[in-house]
């Protein structure tokens, strides 16, 4: 098991244009993992804030300094798809107020040099796959895409499916969407044309429906298996990673956008999933202090179907998504402060084998001490002895064929 906090990363983007035209002044300042925060109106108030990574995108590639999406990626995509080999789960979740910079960070664009983390993992994940030469070693990759808005899920793989999909709980596998299409891939332009197929349905919503895309989460998933023969014990094993890769609603309060012609059911259920984001991270973060305290995951769709990676089985990453621009300060603020407690977050991982996969670990290290314990006998020549190795695979075979009844 694998005990580790949450990594934290926040990145600032450029002025747009708005801000430009108004005459916005930056408000944020980065040294390596530092950022700190100016408020304009009182000149002596600033505020510094420590993570694992503080991206300044807020130039161009020319400045020195500048955080491009490929070194995003390298730094904290790259390493959860490492992560996905061993076998953990994986969370990378982009938090911020609407127009920070979270799909940006976490899709970008088509252009070259500004796909964000989800489409470069993917690249990566089928280059490792291709690259792969070990004829006892084979891959599945699932996708599915998903939107949850005003606590109902829809799925963007299958927009035309009927009204939300349920959510349910399995005795074993825990929470999951019932009905949920999950498209198997084998190729990087296969998974591509989902993605595609996946935000067009988020986009065509977003501009019927009043901005629903801001106010939506969007979770892309990729369940990663490995499937591994073992030559030695004849056994196959199986290790299972789900990769989660959120791109979570704009955090501004409700109000302070102004949410036009919005229906009042909808605004009670807006933030919903958010809100109790909030009150998960507050309940985990304290929880280094009270063991027995109180965690609401059931509280949110979100929050329920995420709960393995908030604080459970999961090597998880967030990215809060900043703007630069003084008259965002509040809201910013507000964003270091709720990535800030994140830092706190202790996940427990525990890499996804099937009992074949722990039967073959199991045997091998015994193997190695046997054979450390030959060695230490001054016994070296049994290790190579031809009588002793055929006797170990017809054992091993036979459990192979126990393997249902539990070998006690
Ligand atoms: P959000 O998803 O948080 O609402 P977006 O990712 O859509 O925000 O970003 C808003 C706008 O700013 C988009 O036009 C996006 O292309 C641009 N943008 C955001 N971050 C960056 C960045 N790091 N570099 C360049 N443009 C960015
Ligand atoms: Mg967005």
């Amino acid at each position: 098991m694998a005990s580790a906090s949450v990594k934290v990363a926040v990145r600032v983007r450029p002025f747009n244009t708005r801000e430009t035209s108004r005459g916005a002044k930056c408000v944020i300042q980065m040294q390596e993992k530092s950022t700190c925060i100016y408020n304009l109106k009182q000149p002596k108030d600033a505020k510094n804030f420590t993570f694992d990574y503080s991206y300044w995108s807020h130039t161009s590639s020319e400045d020195p300094s500048f955080a491009t999406q490929r070194q995003v990626y390298l730094d904290i995509g790259e390493e959860m798809l490492l992560h996905a080999f061993e076998g953990y789960n994986v969370c990378i979740f982009a938090y911020g107020q609407t127009g920070a910079g979270k799909s940006y960070t976490m899709m970008g664009k088509q252009e070259p040099g500004q796909q964000g983390i989800i489409p470069q993992l993917c690249e990566d994940l089928f280059k490792r796959i291709v690259d792969n030469t070990d004829p006892d070693l084979s891959f599945t990759v699932e996708v599915s895409y998903m939107e949850i808005y005003c606590e109902r899920v829809r799925d963007l793989l299958n927009p035309k499916s009927k009204g939300p999909l349920r959510v349910r709980e399995h005795p074993i596998m825990g929470p999951y969407v019932e009905d949920l299409s999950k498209m198997a891939v084998t190729s990087y332009s296969d998974i591509a044309d989902l993605m595609d197929c996946g935000n067009k349905a988020r986009t065509v919503a977003a501009t019927n429906m009043n901005e629903t895309s801001s106010r939506s989460h969007a979770v892309f998933t990729i369940v990663f298996t490995q499937h591994r023969h073992d030559q030695m014990t004849n056994l196959d094993t199986e290790k299972v990673s789900k990769i989660s890769l959120v791109d979570l609603a704009g955090s501004e309060r409700a109000d302070s956008t102004g949410a036009k012609g919005m229906r009042l059911k909808e605004g009670a259920n807006i933030n919903k999933s958010l809100t109790t984001l909030g009150k998960v991270i507050s309940a985990l973060q304290s929880n280094k202090k009270r063991k027995s305290d109180f965690i609401p995951y059931r509280d949110s769709v979100l929050t329920w179907l995420l709960r393995e990676n908030l604080g459970g089985n999961s090597r998880t990453a967030m990215i809060a998504a900043l703007s630069p621009a003084d008259i965002n300060y509040e809201e910013t603020l507000s964003t270091l402060r709720y990535a800030d407690r994140a830092k706190q977050i202790r996940c427990n991982a525990v890499i996804n084998e099937d009992p074949n996969a722990r039967l073959v670990r199991e045997l091998k290290e015994e193997v190695n001490r046997l054979k450390e314990l030959l060695l230490a006998q001054g016994l070296s020549d049994l290790i190579t002895s031809p009588h002793l190795w055929p006797v170990c695979v017809e054992e091993c075979s036979l459990w192979d064929r126990n393997i249902d009844s539990p070998v006690v």
